[in-house]
């Protein structure tokens, strides 16, 4: 191998600058290229937003960056001067300026000094080639590297059925909930497709741009999240044993928050999470995506108080309502608005209704079958990557190299981030991304070492 290996980052979210600073940190003398189709670098779908109603889901105390740094971020803030202490709830504005901060800082620093090289392009497609891999950029310019880490991120969600093409390409609908203008929607009723954490960000901003517009969220359970409340408990319990079955790991769910209460059982469950489903078999895991997955999303992914309260005013005003049930059919008007039918869950006959916009919060989609990504499309054609079974993102091995569609590992390809969640579940947020990011930089350096 090269005496100086040249590692390319795909993607600049949390994910890759993460991945991008620990190889910086750890690799002697290894070049780096973190590469980012959008502006400004740094932020990803998560912390692109200026709109103080966008706060963290998790507690600033356990946002640091680092895994090794458990005070880093509440000392950022600290030194910013602002008020939120470990158990509060930043902005998701300021946790993007905490990260585009650290990556400047390593850009300033002598650690990166002529290795680290942050490119603005979209990468569409990957090959073997040279001494590692042959990336090709959209902008037709070819990179060289030795090991190549896939920290793709969040994809905009699917377009659900009832959307056509028409209305797909209509400005009614909105098909990508954490890039688009508030500003720029219709006046009037607008339906969202979805009730989880996308819905609420895309309500909060729609009350802001445009106070008391009417807003329907639906979905098919009509299941919201739910808040955090107080402080975590300074003993939580010990979380179980690691080899439960799904329905085994439900009972003790049970048990624990019949005593200590369900936010603080859910919390417990979390450093055994990733190896619990790693336990499980295909069969199981799809067993509880079918039946547990919603009610896990609402009670894991929850509400800071500050969110949550906004949004029991907007429902007991009726400024948002949520409802239960599935759409039969969407189409766009002449006059620019919106036209469909919905069934509430549990009865036969559909309910007509006109609202001016659509927008889909249905959430990031991982089924990478069903991706227009270039470079996911042009990975799974080649044949370098595959579905995970659970259709969840990229099929991984447990140093989260790719598997390619016979099933092997290639050396030195790597993913991090929600895009391996066929392979660890629970790697949506930071407190898990921050240390798969150390171990997939340690895993990388191996591999061109
Ligand atoms: C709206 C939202 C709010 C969230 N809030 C929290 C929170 O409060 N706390 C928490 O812990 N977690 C939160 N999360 C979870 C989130 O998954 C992680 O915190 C983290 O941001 C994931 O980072 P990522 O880099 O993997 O993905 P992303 O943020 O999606 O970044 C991926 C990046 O890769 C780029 N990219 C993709 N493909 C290419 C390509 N081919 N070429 C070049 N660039 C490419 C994309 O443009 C994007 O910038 C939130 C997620 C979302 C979507």
């Amino acid at each position: 191998m090269t005496s100086r290996p040249v590692i390319a980052v795909v993607g600049a979210g949390f994910s890759g600058v993460m991945t991008a600073l620990h190889l910086l940190r750890e690799g002697d003398g290894a070049r780096v290229v973190l590469l980012e189709r959008r502006s400004p670098v740094g932020l990803g779908a998560a912390y692109a937003t200026h709109n103080p109603s966008h706060r963290l889901n998790v507690r600033a105390g356990n946002m640091s960056a680092w895994p090794d740094r458990p005070g880093d971020f509440t000392a950022w803030l600290r030194g910013q001067g602002l008020e939120v202490g470990a158990g509060d709830f930043a902005t998701r504005g300021d946790y993007g300026r905490y990260l585009q901060g650290l990556l400047a800082d390593a850009v300033a620093g002598p650690e990166a000094a002529g290795r680290l090289i942050v490119a603005p392009y979209e990468v569409v497609g990957l090959e073997p080639g040279g001494d590692g891999w042959r990336l090709t950029t959209a902008m037709g310019r070819p990179i060289l590297a030795n090991a190549v880490v896939l920290a793709l991120g969040n994809p905009p969600p699917c377009r659900p059925a009832g959307v056509d093409e028409a209305l797909a390409a209509s400005p009614a609908y909105v098909a990508d909930p954490w890039r688009w203008d508030p500003k720029a929607l219709p006046q009037g009723p607008v339906l969202l497709l979805g009730t989880g954490l996308t819905m609420i960000d895309v309500a909060l901003s729609l009350e802001d741009a445009m106070p008391g517009r009417s807003i329907i969220a639906l979905s098919r359970r009509g299941l919201t999240p739910r808040e955090h409340e107080g402080e975590p408990p300074e003993h939580p319990p010990q979380p179980p044993s690691r080899d439960l079955s799904p329905h085994a790991a439900l009972e003790w769910l049970k048990r624990t928050a019949a005593v200590h209460g369900w936010r603080t059982a859910v919390d417990a469950l979390r450093p055994a999470t990733q190896d619990l489903w790693r336990g499980w078999s295909v069969a199981r895991k799809q067993a509880f995506l079918r039946h547990a997955r919603p009610f896990w999303d609402v009670h894991r992914h929850r509400l800071s108080p500050e969110v949550a309260s906004r949004v029991a005013n907007l429902r007991q005003s009726r400024r948002l309502k949520v409802a239960a049930g599935k759409i039969v059919r969407l189409a766009e008007r002449p006059d620019g608005r919106v036209e469909g039918a919905w069934r509430p869950r549990g009865e036969m006959d559909a309910q007509p209704f006109v609202v001016s916009a659509v927008i889909n919060a249905t959430g990031p989609t991982g089924d990478v079958t069903r991706s227009r990504d270039p470079l996911v499309l042009d990975l799974i054609r080649r044949g370098l990557a595959r579905p995970d079974p659970m259709r969840l993102g990229l099929d991984v091995d447990p140093d989260n190299r790719l598997l390619d569609i016979s099933g092997a590992a290639a050396p030195s390809l790597f993913a991090v981030g929600p895009v391996t969640r066929g392979a660890w579940w629970e790697i949506n947020a930071v407190p898990d991304i921050r240390s798969q990011a150390a171990q997939v930089a340690r895993a990388v350096l191996g591999a061109v070492g």
